[in-house]
């Protein structure tokens, strides 16, 4: 073999931040803090406080190269220093799930072992109902708190008092792109979480791939709004990617609700928002009742779960701003597609757009995707036929942390199964179908719950709908839907149906039942947890 002549360039996370800091360094982070005020950083001041941090992590709290340290906190700046100061230490950075139940997160600190847990003050009252201080964590250590906070918590160390002790000089650590940098729990519907262990290289490697013209596009010019949290998926590579092209990254701290929101995009300029289809299903009601202008928005990216056309056409057609249809899993770092319209499509109708809009987008450059059957075999990318969806790639996990290689999740030929049932056109577009789990069998056919959900979100009455299969002793299956109506309005099985009807659906995918629910009940990361319905209703 001739082997190519190139430098060994080391693909590491602080390559991102030296960048940062040498090319754009009055750009911010800018943070709504816990008292509603804002807090600027610009990334020359970043990357001093970074610097300092990973110094005392090391020499202070002892960290160690491969350590994994928790963070429990919301988009922020100081979750933004510990992105880059963990890895820079040479550490993990273990996102931690605010979202999960107090036993699942004392299940994921023990079995990730965190020798350090960095703890949001205006979570430690949620922090404490842990099982008390786990046997590795030598130290806490709490930021946006008063020194004279009570808690039960051993070791307590405050976060400004270490940067203080920091030495700038500190050389970083994370010399080797194989290093472990990120670790992030999957919120797992079944069985205990699952950990997917990213490094320096992949973490880069996807930066590069969210930078992509074919992607987010991200560019110096953009204002970026990470309502997705930190704790769910690397809030979807954002803090790495914006650093690095030199983007604003405006980080709303716990305001995640629509108005302060809707005042964030008004007052900064935002140009790309990040966030799940329920945050942007209640900024939109918000806008109706309160209207503001928020056309800055070049790209709304929306992701996590499906994002019902009905609302991408209000987004657009309404309030001017282009939505951004992505799919990914914590597992692919995560970002896997964006739904970018292609040349061929400039002349389609808006109607027709809307329909490819729909869709979850081609794979960037990097990403690889098949369909496959029951029994192994690669399915044709005709736009129709369902299979389930395998990828793999440069920022696609290999492997669980701490847990034995499954074939249920990788294949012998190197694939990882995703769980998702999908169809491909064949331009590449991947659309959805469901789970695998959440797929609903009647009579022998396949109904798709996620189609039924996303039409039904269209009816003017339907704030929310979950899809879900009841078992049936002449069908098998089943599906019923729970609705959340919009307020003061409600709607009956006939005309809920009659409307599938109008939108092309055949009888026997109507469901048999609707139930009025006040809120769905959704997983740690928003989704719809449809085993809670079916288990509800499911007798
Ligand atoms: P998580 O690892 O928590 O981000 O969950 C990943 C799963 O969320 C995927 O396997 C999909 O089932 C679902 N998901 C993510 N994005 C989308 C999307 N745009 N449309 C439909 N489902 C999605």
């Amino acid at each position: 073999m001739l082997e190519g002549l190139m430098m060994d360039y080391q693909l590491t996370l602080d390559k991102i931040i030296e960048h940062a800091r040498r090319n754009f360094p009055n750009k911010k982070v800018i943070t709504k803090l816990p008292d509603g005020s804002m807090h600027e950083l610009s990334y020359r001041e970043m990357h001093s406080r970074i610097k300092r941090l990973s110094s005392a992590m090391c020499d202070k709290l002892g960290v160690e190269i491969g350590d994994r340290v928790g963070t429990f906190a919301w988009n922020n700046h100081q979750h933004m220093e510990l992105y880059f100061a963990i890895p820079g230490a040479g550490a993990v950075c273990h996102t931690l799930n605010i979202r999960l139940s107090p036993e699942q997160l004392t299940y994921i600190v023990d079995h990730a072992e965190d020798q350090v847990v960095f703890i949001d003050g205006t979570l430690l009252p949620l922090y404490e109902k842990l099982a008390p201080n786990r046997p590795s964590v030598k130290y806490h250590v709490i930021f946006n708190v008063d020194k004279d906070v009570e808690t039960s918590l051993d070791n307590v160390v405050f976060y400004e008092d270490l940067i203080a002790e920091g030495d700038e000089a500190f050389a970083w650590r994370n010399t080797d792109e194989q290093m472990a940098s990120g670790l992030c729990y999957t919120s797992g519907t079944t069985g205990n979480p699952k950990g997917a262990l990213y490094s320096n290289r992949s973490t880069y490697m996807h930066s590069l791939g969210v930078l992509q013209g074919n992607s987010m596009a991200l560019c110096e010019k953009d204002t970026v709004l990470a309502v997705v949290p930190q704790f769910h998926a690397m809030s979807w590579g954002l803090p790495y990617a914006a650093v690095y092209c030199g983007a604003n990254l405006l980080m709303p701290g716990q305001f995640l609700q629509a108005e302060p929101l809707a005042e964030m995009i008004e007052q900064y300029g935002v140009t790309v928002a990040a966030g799940v289809p329920t945050i942007w299903n209640g900024l939109y009601h918000e806008l109706k009742n309160n209207p503001r202008d928020i056309s800055t928005i070049r790209a709304l990216v929306v992701g996590g779960s499906a994002m019902p056309r009905a609302l991408t056409v209000a987004y657009e057609k309404e309030l001017g701003v282009d939505v951004l249809h992505a799919w990914g899993m914590t597992e692919m770092s995560p970002l896997g597609t964006v739904c970018v319209l292609q040349s061929h499509h400039i002349d389609l109708s808006d109607e027709e757009k809307w329909d490819v809009k729909a869709t979850q987008g081609y794979g960037i450059s990097g990403v690889e995707m098949r369909i496959m059957d029951e029994e192994g075999n690669e399915l044709p990318w005709d736009g129709q036929t369902m299979g389930e969806l395998q990828v793999r790639g440069p920022w696609v996990v290999r492997q669980y942390f701490r847990l034995e290689k499954s074939e249920s999740h990788f294949t012998a030929d190197g694939w990882f199964r995703t769980g998702d049932v999908s169809t491909i056109s064949e331009d590449g577009y991947m659309r959805i179908t469901d789970r695998t789990k959440d797929l609903i069998k009647s009579g022998g056919e396949w109904i798709s719950s996620v189609d039924i959900e996303n039409t039904l979100v269209g009816h003017p009455k339907v704030m929310e709908a979950a899809v879900f299969a009841v078992p049936d002793p002449r069908w098998s299956e089943r599906p019923w839907a729970g609705i959340t109506f919009v307020p003061g309005e409600t709607a009956d099985k006939d005309e809920l149906n009659g409307y599938l009807a109008t939108q092309g659906f055949v009888k026997f995918w109507w469901p048999d039942n609707y139930i009025a629910i006040d809120e769905l009940p959704k997983t740690s990361t928003g989704k719809l947890d449809k085993k809670v319905l079916r288990a509800q209703y499911g007798q």
